[in-house]
C-alpha cells in the first residue's frame, strides 16, 4: 500500500530536497557518496513520489464546492465528498478530495448545500400511495365542497366500483360539526362511498356502503362508534367502526396495490426523502415491496412496522429481517384514537365534551402479549398514543418489560398529550418519543378547545420530550399531513403554520433548534430505526444518500425556509431525483 500524499505537498518536498541537495551532498561527499549519485537518488525519489501521487483512488462520483452538513457527532461540515459503489469514501476539503480521488462524474455544486437524505420517521407510505388513487378531501371548506369533489372524482374514474376519500376536517368549515349522509345518499345511491376525516379516525359512509358492510341500527363495534340520531344511522363512524366498515368493502386489486408504491416514491423523492418508516404494514403489502425492490421499481429505503395481526405476530417469531432497502424489526400498536375526532384517550374529560374521555382501542392484556413477543424476538414496539391516559398506560407497560438501561428503543408514536407526572418515564426507561412537528401547527387552532387552557400547555411539548433522552424522531404521519419534510423543519423550529401564524409561534418554548430539527429528520430518525450505522449522516463508510438544496436551512431567515428548493436527490450514490 502506498501512502498517497496530495500533489502539492509532494512538489514542495521535491523542491526542498533539490534546494538542499548541495548541502546534503557536501555532507555526504565528506563521507563516501559522490554528488552525482546523490542527485540520481534524489531524482529517483522525486519521480517515485510524483508517480504514486498520480495513482489517485478511483471513485464513481465526486461532489465539490458544496457546503455539506455531515450530521456527524460534532455537526461538522465539509466541502467535498467522494463516493464509490454507493458508499462514501471520504468527506473533506475540495483540495483533499481532488488530490486523492478521480471519478467519472464530478459535480461542482457551486456553493450549494448538501444534507443526508431526509427521513420520515413515521408515515404511511403505502397508505399515501393508495391515497393518490383516492379522493383528496384536504382543504375542503364545507361539506358541499366535499360532495362536489366526490362527484368529480366519480366522473373521472368511472372504473372504480367503490369510492374512498380522505382529508375533510369539520374544524375548517363555517359550521364546525360532523356531517351526515343525507345528501351523499341522494347523489350516489348505488355505489359504496366512504369519506374519512383527515385523521382517519372518523368517516361518513353512504347507505350503500353501510349496506355492503351489513351495518344497521343494531350493530355494535368494540372500540368504535356508529352514530345514530332518532334511532337512525347518520353515516358517521368512529375509530374501530371505520376500520371495520373498510375491511368489509371491496379491496383494491393487486395491481392497484402495487401501483401505490412507485407513485408514492416519486413524490417523496422529489421532496428529498430517501427513507420512510411505514407505520403499519401487513404481510401482503410487504410481499409487494419485496417484489418491487427485486424488480428495481422501488428504491426507497423502507423501515416497515408490522401491523398487529395474527399473521405478523407469527412472522415476528421468525426474527428480524434486515436488508439494504428494507428493514423489519418493529411492531405497531394503537393505544387510542386521535384528538381531532375526540378519540384520543384522556385522563380527564374533554373540555368541549363533558363526560367523554375518548377511546382506548387496545386492551392492556393484548398490548402486554405483543410486548412480550417483541422482547423475545428482538423487535421494537411502536405504539400510537395521543391522549395522556394512553401515553401513561403504554409507558407503564413498557416499563414493566424494559430494564432501566436498555437499547430496545421502544417508541411512543405522537406522544401528543403527556401528563407532567409521567414524562420522566421516557428518560428513565429510554423510551423514544416519535413526534410530528406539523401536528402542532395543524392542531393549534382547536387543540385548546379539546384540552382547555391548562392541559394544552402539556401538549405538543417537543422540546421537553427531546430533553428526556437527548434525541427524538420526527416525521409527518403523511398522508395526514403533507409529505414535505421542509414543512416539518419549519414547524419544528418556528412553531408556525405556512401562513406564518401565530406571530411568536405556538407554545414557542417547545420549538427545536435548527440543528436538533435536522438531526431529528436524519441521524436520529435513522437511530429510531436501528439504521444509524449505515445512513442518517454523511461519513466515511456510510451509504451515499443525500439531498442537494439551493440554500442553507441552517442559515436562511425563518420565512425563507419554505422557499428552499430540492435540486437533486441521491440514494446509494444513484441520482433518483
Ligand atoms: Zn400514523
Amino acid at each position: 500500500m502506498f501512502i498517497i500524499l496530495p500533489h502539492t505537498k509532494i512538489k514542495r518536498i521535491f523542491i526542498t530536497l533539490q534546494e538542499n541537495c548541495e548541502i546534503l551532498s557536501s555532507f555526504f561527499c565528506r563521507n563516501v557518496i559522490t554528488i552525482d549519485f546523490m542527485r540520481f537518488t534524489l531524482i529517483f525519489i522525486g519521480i517515485f513520489l510524483l508517480t504514486t501521487s498520480c495513482m489517485k483512488k478511483e471513485a464513481d462520483l465526486l461532489i465539490l464546492n458544496a457546503r455539506i452538513y455531515t450530521l456527524d457527532s460534532s455537526f461538522s461540515t465539509a466541502e467535498a465528498m467522494a463516493v464509490r459503489d454507493g458508499i462514501i469514501l471520504e468527506t473533506g476539503t475540495n483540495q483533499e478530495i481532488r488530490d486523492q480521488y478521480t471519478a467519472g462524474q464530478v459535480l461542482d455544486l457551486t456553493g450549494k448545500v448538501v444534507f443526508p437524505g431526509l427521513i420520515d420517521g413515521h408515515c404511511h407510505f403505502y397508505g399515501y400511495g393508495l391515497s393518490l388513487q383516492k379522493i383528496d378531501l384536504r382543504g375542503t371548506q364545507s361539506f358541499e365542497d366535499v360532495l362536489e369533489r366526490t362527484l368529480a372524482f366519480h366522473r373521472e374514474h368511472p372504473e372504480h366500483t367503490c369510492l374512498e376519500g380522505r382529508g375533510w376536517d369539520q374544524n375548517d368549515w363555517m359550521e364546525a360539526k360532523f356531517p351526515d349522509n343525507t345528501e351523499l345518499n341522494k347523489l350516489l345511491p348505488d355505489i359504496p362511498v366512504v369519506l374519512r376525516r383527515i385523521d382517519g379516525h372518523a368517516a361518513v359512509a353512504n347507505q350503500a356502503a353501510l349496506d355492503v358492510a351489513g351495518f344497521n341500527e343494531m350493530t355494535n363495534i368494540a372500540g368504535g362508534a356508529i352514530e345514530k340520531q332518532n334511532g337512525k344511522l347518520t353515516g358517521i363512524l368512529l375509530d374501530n367502526a371505520v376500520d371495520s366498515l373498510l375491511a368489509r368493502l371491496p379491496k383494491p386489486s393487486p395491481e392497484e396495490k402495487a401501483q401505490a408504491f412507485p407513485e408514492a416514491q416519486e413524490k417523496c423523492f422529489a421532496k428529498g426523502l430517501t427513507m420512510v418508516c411505514d407505520a403499519g404494514l401487513d404481510g401482503s403489502e410487504i410481499a409487494i415491496i419485496e417484489r418491487l425492490q427485486q424488480e428495481g421499481k422501488l428504491k426507497m429505503r423502507i423501515y416497515a412496522m408490522l401491523s398487529n395481526t395474527a399473521e405478523n405476530r407469527d412472522r415476528m417469531t421468525k426474527g428480524i429481517q434486515s436488508g439494504d432497502r428494507l428493514v423489519i424489526r418493529s411492531v405497531k400498536l394503537y393505544a387510542d384514537g386521535a384528538l381531532g375526532s375526540r378519540g384520543a384517550w384522556l385522563k380527564e374529560d374533554y373540555t368541549d365534551m363533558p363526560g367523554h374521555k375518548g377511546l382506548k382501542v387496545t386492551s392492556e392484556e393484548q398490548a402486554r402479549e405483543v410486548c412480550q413477543l417483541a422482547l423475545d424476538h428482538g423487535f421494537q414496539v411502536n405504539t400510537h398514543a395521543i391522549g395522556d391516559a394512553a401515553v401513561e398506560m403504554m409507558l407503564k407497560i413498557y416499563r414493566s418489560f424494559l430494564n432501566v438501561k436498555n437499547d430496545a428503543r421502544w417508541r411512543i408514536e405522537h406522544a401528543q398529550v403527556v401528563d407532567p407526572k409521567d414524562i420522566n418515564l421516557f428518560g428513565d426507561y429510554q423510551i423514544i418519543p416519535s413526534i410530528q412537528a406539523t401536528h402542532a401547527t395543524s392542531d393549534m387552532y382547536w387543540a385548546g378547545k379539546r384540552l382547555g387552557p391548562e392541559r394544552v400547555k402539556q401538549a405538543y411539548a417537543y422540546q421537553k420530550l427531546l430533553r428526556q433522552n437527548g434525541w427524538i424522531i420526527n416525521g409527518t404521519d403523511f398522508p395526514i399531513e403533507e409529505i414535505d419534510p421542509l414543512l416539518t423543519f419549519y414547524a419544528a423550529t418556528t412553531r408556525k403554520d405556512v401562513k406564518g401564524f401565530p406571530e411568536g409561534g405556538f407554545q414557542i418554548e417547545n420549538a427545536l433548534s435548527r440543528e436538533d430539527a435536522i438531526r431529528s429528520m436524519t441521524i436520529w430518525a435513522a437511530k429510531g430505526a436501528f439504521w444509524e450505522d449505515q445512513i442518517g449522516s454523511l461519513e466515511k463508510g456510510k451509504k451515499a444518500d443525500f439531498v442537494v438544496l439551493n440554500q442553507d436551512l441552517l442559515q436562511v431567515p425563518d420565512k425563507e425556509i419554505l422557499s428552499t428548493q430540492v435540486e437533486a436527490v441521491y440514494l446509494n450514490g444513484e441520482k433518483v431525483f
